[in-house]
């Protein structure tokens, strides 16, 4: 046994609050049934889910942290900030979290016309028949759409040739700025932690440019280990945190498919100081 108390948490998780295939309640369920010690509900711009899944936690004996993962664009490139363990009722948050979501059902429609131009129709009434808030309408939805009519194998597949930057169906966004995010978090009470970074593609020299950034502005965690990380990843991002000084969290971006479960994903490195730490864990 470690002298140290090493809970199991997943701390990023998506359900039907936006575009996870799984209610709120469910999440948590299953959370227990793969033996988590506890969980963040992290839906895209959304707290909509976290008081269904934190009634649900209560009654199974899982730890629950408010959770939500934030859409910013920094230098032309969509990066995703992790917000944990902040007041799910302050107003300022509130504020900032339906400003980025509103429009996301006009730029749907600008997806459908651009998929439409290149010979697919009908594709934003097939995209919401997936989503169980047509407010929450993403990028998901439609790769699930054009799995269901048998374009692709799976959702992987259509991002390779569809609804990203030069391909068909990519629609820019203006989502939040770092700043904005990183304040709103931090002004409800929580912790932000830069999600997935293995996943952007933006140089190194860059990666440093951003990780500077967002520490100046009040950034505290990155996600050392995640479900969408290659082997390596895991490595290359313990180091950044103990450059810059940042927490250590961990998650498996869940969405309920095939490529990822509940707490999948590699142990964090013992030295580093994992999130919960500053969640009183
Ligand atoms: P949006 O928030 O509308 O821009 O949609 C982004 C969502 O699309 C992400 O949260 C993922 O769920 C999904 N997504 C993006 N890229 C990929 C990919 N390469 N493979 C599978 N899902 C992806
Ligand atoms: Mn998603
Ligand atoms: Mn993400
Ligand atoms: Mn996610």
């Amino acid at each position: 046994m470690s002298a140290s108390f090493s809970p199991r948490f997943d701390l990023h998780v998506h359900s039907t609050a936006s575009d996870g295939l799984f209610s709120p309640g469910g999440v948590v369920a299953r959370a227990r049934a793969r033996g988590l010690s506890g969980l963040a509900l992290t839906d895209h711009d959304s707290v909509a889910g976290l008081a269904e899944a934190r009634q649900k936690a209560l009654e199974e004996g899982v730890v629950f942290i408010n959770g939500v993962e934030i859409s910013v664009e920094w230098r032309e490139t969509s990066i995703h900030i992790v917000g944990l363990g902040f007041d799910a009722a302050h107003p300022e948050l509130l504020a900032g979290l339906k400003a980025t979501q509103d429009g996301r059902l006009e730029r749907a429609r600008r997806m459908d016309a651009s998929l439409a131009a290149a010979g697919i129709a009908g594709t934003l009434v097939g995209a919401l028949r997936h989503a169980a808030r047509p407010a929450q309408i993403s990028r998901a939805h439609f790769a699930r759409y054009l799995v269901e009519i048998g374009r692709f194998a799976d959702p992987g597949k259509v991002f390779e040739h569809y609804l990203t930057p030069g391909k068909p169906g990519y629609v820019p966004h203006r989502w939040a700025t770092l700043s904005e995010a990183v304040g709103w978090i931090r002004t409800a009470g929580g912790v932000a932690v830069v999600a997935h970074p293995g996943r952007y593609r933006i140089s190194h020299g860059q990666m440093r440019a951003f990780l500077g950034e967002f520490r100046d502005l009040g950034g505290e965690a990155i996600e050392v280990s995640s479900g969408s990380h290659m082997p390596g990843h895991v490595r290359r991002f313990a180091r950044q945190a103990r450059v810059f000084g940042f927490y250590a969290s961990q998650g498996s971006d869940f969405h309920g498919g095939a490529e990822t479960d509940l707490g999948a994903f590699a142990p964090l490195p013992e030295d580093l100081p994992p999130v919960w730490r500053l969640l009183g864990w």
